[in-house]
């Protein structure tokens, strides 16, 4: 554990015009108008340092300092923050939670999906929960509220510029300083280049690209045309979808899709937008997402890259939350199993279990979105001859099923057509 020593200097009317200097150094030093604090701490080492707080980086935070590791959270924004996201929390990104969330932060329950394709519409509802929706920038500092709960320390509005590994702990450097750790988990999302060091760099084609906006709608008018559904719409952006999410008081509207295939987003997004209804002027906003591949390298020796910097999102809905939460903790986890028994390489260790956990999941999602966007109206006809491939298409938002056993059951009541197109 660090030494932290804190020197306290204060000056008190300090006027050289009514306190002169005497040549016999008579110094008076009074107490009530600056207070300057001086701190200093001895080269402090954490176990872990996290770079990013989203969801990645907040849990993997808070599992650390569940583990009892010495952990620092560094996030180049200053909380709440605007993040670029539909906010569509599934139910086993709920469940990938050891808290509640508050009431407060739940603005919508939804219970059931509508999908969109040229004149067909299918829509199917559950009893149960499938989704929850919040609003990033407020789910995302509860986030990191509960990781300085659990002891985790935050850096905020300091963006980490560089690292380097060396053989006993990593140096990481900000604007004016640096901090060293034993382990590193870059969690910086998508847009952050640092990962590219761990993982290697990815070309803007083999990503996705979303745009996304927020509008204001009151609630009568939400329960006219969605209450608990969520409304999304294929054919509207190449090689992905659109979507219209009810929120408290606004709608999540946005498109996302293959960069290699969608050449003129804006104007892909503003015809979706007055396709539905939407004819105000709105102010856009643009990120990228990984394609949702496991990457060979997940980690070296001492770095660790999670959530989207990992490439981990669901390659046919984008959903990443979930993948971010859960490899955010295992990397924390790993990090503390490490230190604590030593054993399996650490990024052996990691890779394994994202591997186990979740591997099946991005590899049949993106499976079942090249089967999609292959032959769309197939595809589109097969789901609206047989209803039960949504009813069970939309329990992989819940702990009930998952995509390994949905493939399973979907795959021999495709056509060979459409297997061969793959
Ligand atoms: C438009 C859009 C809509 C989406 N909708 C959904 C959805 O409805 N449901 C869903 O599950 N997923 C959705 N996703 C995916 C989801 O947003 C991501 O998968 C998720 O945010 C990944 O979390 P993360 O913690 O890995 O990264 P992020 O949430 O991107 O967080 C990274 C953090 O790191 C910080 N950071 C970056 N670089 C540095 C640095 N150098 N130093 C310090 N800090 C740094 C950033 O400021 C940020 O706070 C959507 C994505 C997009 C683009």
């Amino acid at each position: 554990m660090a030494k932290k020593h804190s020197l306290i200097i204060s000056k008190q009317n300090l006027s050289p015009l009514e306190h002169p200097l005497k040549s016999h150094h008579k110094v008076e030093i009074f107490l009530d108008v600056i207070q300057l604090r001086i701190d200093w701490v001895d080269k402090r080492v954490y176990d872990l340092i996290v770079v990013g707080a989203g969801p990645a980086g907040s849990s993997a935070a808070r599992m650390a300092a569940k583990c009892g590791l010495d952990v620092l959270v560094i996030e180049k924004e200053k909380f709440p923050r605007y993040k670029p996201c539909g906010g569509a929390l599934s139910e086993r990104a709920v469940s990938a939670l050891d808290f509640s969330l508050p009431e407060n932060l739940c603005e919508r329950t939804i219970t059931g999906t509508r999908i969109h394709f040229k004149d067909l519409a299918l829509e199917k509802h559950k009893n149960y929960p499938l989704t929850t929706l919040v609003t990033r920038s407020r789910f995302d500092s509860f986030l990191l509220e509960r990781a300085e709960e659990a002891g985790a320390g935050v850096l905020m509005d300091c963006r980490v510029e560089d690292f380097r590994e060396k053989a006993d702990h990593v140096e990481v450097r900000c604007k004016d300083d640096s901090y060293q750790s034993r382990f590193l988990a870059l969690c910086g999302g998508c847009q952050s280049s640092l990962k590219d060091r761990v993982s290697g760099q990815e070309s803007g084609r083999k990503s996705g690209i979303c745009l996304v906006t927020e509008i204001e709608a009151s609630e009568d008018e939400m329960k006219r045309r969605l209450h608990e559904t969520l409304d999304i719409y294929f054919g509207v952006a190449e090689g992905g979808y659109g979507w219209i999410f009810p929120h408290r008081g606004y709608y999540s509207v946005g498109i996302g899709g293959l960069s290699s295939r969608l050449k003129h987003p804006r104007t892909a997004m503003k015809n979706f937008l007055r396709d539905n209804g939407f004819l105000g002027c709105y102010q856009l906003h643009g990120h990228t997402i990984p394609l949702g591949r496991f990457k060979p390298r997940l980690a070296s020796e001492r770095v660790l890259v999670a959530g989207d910097s990992a490439g981990f999102v669901d390659g046919f809905t984008g959903e990443g939350i979930f993948y971010a939460i859960r490899s955010g903790q295992i990397a924390a986890e790993s990090v503390a199993e490490n230190l604590q028994v030593g054993g399996k390489r650490l990024s052996e260790a990691y890779r394994s279990r994202c591997k186990v956990e979740f591997g099946d999941d991005l590899r049949y999602a993106f499976m079942l979105s090249r089967l999609l966007h292959s032959r769309p109206d197939i595809f589109f006809r097969i789901l609206a001859s047989q209803e039960e491939v949504l009813e069970r298409y939309i329990d992989i938002a819940t702990p009930r099923t998952n995509y390994r056993e949905f493939m399973r059951w979907l795959l021999p009541r495709l056509p060979v057509r459409i297997l061969r197109a793959l």
